[in-house]
């Protein structure tokens, strides 16, 4: 990530950026379905998985991971076998590319980012849109023994436990239609992790060294076609959201919204941790909101172009895009950001765990999954199911 932001856009910029979210809100689409304040209060924390030193999700991330290294390698492999075996429903991809940087003195370097996605029973590719989480894992070449806690372990950390509570949600919700004969063809919503690599400048951060992976990615995928007659052309175009973890796990983050299309996701998740809090369900303590823009309307957002970071070749090809980085006007990232302190000791525990929760929440209402998520110990009643394929029946009469 860089503090190079891009250029202001102009009064027509906003103009268009307001017919274009008007235009959103007028299409069919996105269901999204908010969550009971019993379900909330009944989403599970990661507690000793995100433990810093021997946690199952988040310690094995805590190590240097500059492409081409062993670390990295190690922490790839953990990806892969956490979603071959917490989360076997799901495909794994890799998409792999080379490039020369500024210090690999004329070599080509491996970059192979991750991409893991779930799609409802019988769906067709190209015919499922995906909210599509993302994070990257490589971490930066200096200083010597970088981390990168929050940029970007503790963020993987947080989108490996929401999908985890997600797909079990899902096996449940995806189960019950099935056996109700539910028509899943207004259930073309699947979802999808990117852990992209290359983020980090090898040298200096420009154009061409950084978002090494991002790059390749949007550039791959915008030119592998779906089979013709496909809902969405392109699996660029099969991101309904583009979520951005980035410099996430200090205490009392600060998070801006910078795109009115993306605005009223934005408030959704400002509406979570506002309802989390008041629940008791946040350990954190942060006297002011995360989500400080949530109040405002969509065209009050947007005062600068946004900040340098693996969405811009997305953004830059049309995906709607969620930027999730700890940013505040004047102050900057967080403290340790790219020095030898952004480590383990350094993450505001409760912070990181608040965040994973924050993302189930929002996830599972994106996903619809009122109803499915573990309640009472794990129980799910009979009349709870009952009531469930109740609703689903409904949904499919209108
Ligand atoms: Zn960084």
């Amino acid at each position: 990530m860089s503090t190079a932001y891009r250029d202001p856009q102009g009064l027509r910029g906003h103009f268009l950026y307001l017919c274009l979210g008007l235009l959103l809100l007028l299409l069919p689409g996105q269901a999204y379905e908010k969550l009971s304040d019993d379900t909330l209060k009944a989403l599970s924390r990661p507690n000793q998985d995100f433990d810093i030193h021997s946690g199952a999700l988040l310690s094995p991330i805590l190590q240097p991971r500059v492409p081409g290294t062993p670390g990295h390698t190690a922490v790839l492999e953990h990806f892969t076998t956490f979603f071959r075996t917490t989360l076997p429903e799901w495909k794994i991809e890799f998409q792999n590319s080379t490039s020369k940087t500024p210090v690999s003195g004329g070599k080509d370097v491996p970059f192979i980012n991750l991409i893991a996605y779930r799609d409802p029973p019988g769906a067709s590719m190209g015919d499922v849109g995906r909210l599509t989480l993302v994070a990257h894992y490589d971490s930066k070449l200096e200083p010597e023994g970088f981390i990168g806690a929050i940029d970007s372990a503790a963020p993987c950390a947080m989108i490996m436990h929401a999908m985890r509570i997600v797909d079990s949600a899902l096996d449940k919700k995806w189960a019950l239609m099935k056996e109700q004969e539910v028509d899943f063809l207004e259930e073309q919503h699947g979802i999808q992790v990117i852990f992209l690599d290359g983020e980090e400048a090898f040298k200096e951060w420009t154009d061409t060294d950084s978002l090494y992976g991002a790059r390749s990615l949007a550039e791959h995928w915008e030119t592998q076609m779906h089979p013709a007659m496909s809902t969405f052309k392109t699996p660029l175009s099969s991101i309904s959201l583009f979520v951005l973890l980035d410099l996430l796990g200090a205490r009392s983050p600060n998070i801006l919204s910078y795109y009115p299309t993306t605005h009223w996701a934005y408030q959704s998740l400002g509406s979570l941790e506002q309802r989390l809090r008041s629940l008791g369900q946040l350990k954190s303590s942060s006297t002011e909101p995360w989500f400080v823009d949530t109040s405002k309307d969509s065209h009050q957002v947007m005062t600068f172009g946004g900040i340098s970071d693996d969405h811009l070749p997305f953004l830059a090809r049309g995906v709607e895009i969620l930027h999730l980085i700890d940013f505040a006007p004047f102050k900057g990232f967080p403290s340790v950001w790219h020095t030898p302190d952004d480590d383990g000791e350094h993450l505001d525990m409760d912070t990181v765990e608040d965040w994973s929760v924050l993302m189930t929440a929002f996830a599972a209402e994106w996903m619809e999954l009122e109803g499915f998520l573990d309640h009472m110990g794990n129980v799910r009643r009979e009349e709870e199911l009952e009531s469930e394929a109740i609703r689903l029946n409904k949904k499919t009469e209108l």
